[in-house]
């Protein structure tokens, strides 16, 4: 009988101990749903980790140029900056006030270029902001066909139009009335812009040039690099943007000329 007793008490004991580790075998369970919320909370970590990945600094015209810091000599490569205190101490001949823009509402575009060299270089334009993006897309439109350009500054640079023109610089931004008129050209709002204009110049009704150096470009029959004729795709990159081109005009002609409202 002790011996009965004493096998129930082992009976007992071990039942018990079989029960308090199932209990902690149970008890286990509910971390679960902790690891879960655990897990779920993985992906909000991981997008807040991704999100400083896009460069704040440089403005990349395509996602797969934003990686490189320094963009191959081939790859195209753009920045839109606002005129900060300096930009706009160099702006003595193209701003002054009075101006029909504000310089809170022009931009810096710095834009890749193909030169005649063959060689890749960093221009500037200044435009309105509003066509700061469009043109971007135009310049990369460029870019990619090979389209030469023969430098890209700032009108300050040159002091006034006809330097820039007799340079053959490409610009955009200058507070000038237009060629031959009153008002504002649309240059002055920022509006429009002058590509390789030497070989490309304005061409009066009657044939005539206003620069001299320019009239080796009069005959538009030429198909030298740098040219502008109807049909090109450089014609078709502004129009993309629903820019305007001054050699579609009838009697005078601007071959240089694209603007946002075709003027
Ligand atoms: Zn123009």
């Amino acid at each position: 009988m002790r011996l009965t007793c004493v096998t129930l008490a082992l009976v007992v004991a071990l039942v018990l101990a079989a029960c308090t580790s199932a209990s902690r075998t149970r008890r286990a369970a509910p971390p679960r749903p902790a690891l879960a919320t655990t897990t779920a909370a993985v992906p909000a970590s991981t997008t807040t980790t991704s999100a400083p990945a896009p460069s704040p600094t440089t403005r990349p015209a395509r996602p797969g140029t934003s990686a490189a810091v320094a963009p191959a000599a081939s790859a195209f490569h753009s920045s839109v900056t606002t005129i900060d205190a300096a930009t706009a101490a160099t702006m003595t001949s193209s701003w002054r006030p009075g101006c029909p823009v504000a310089l809170s509402d022009l931009r810096v575009l710095t834009l890749s270029y193909w030169g005649f060299d063959r060689a890749s270089h960093d221009g500037r334009l200044v435009v309105n902001s509003r066509a700061a993006q469009p043109l971007t897309t135009v310049f990369r439109r460029l870019f990619d066909l090979r389209f030469p350009i023969e430098r890209m500054q700032p009108i300050d640079a040159y002091g006034d139009d006809d330097a820039s023109v007799a340079a053959d610089n490409t610009s955009a931004f200058n507070c000038r009335p237009p060629d031959g008129g009153g008002g504002w050209s649309e240059h002055a709002y920022g509006l429009a812009v002058d590509v390789n204009p030497l070989r490309n110049p304005y061409v009066h009704a009657d044939g005539t040039v206003k620069l001299a150096v320019s009239r080796p470009w009069v005959d538009r029959s030429q198909q030298a690099p740098g040219m502008l004729h109807a049909g090109d795709p450089v014609v078709g990159a502004f129009a993309s943007i629903g820019w305007g081109w001054g050699g579609s005009w009838s009697g005078l002609r601007d071959y240089q000329h694209f603007s946002a409202n075709g003027h």
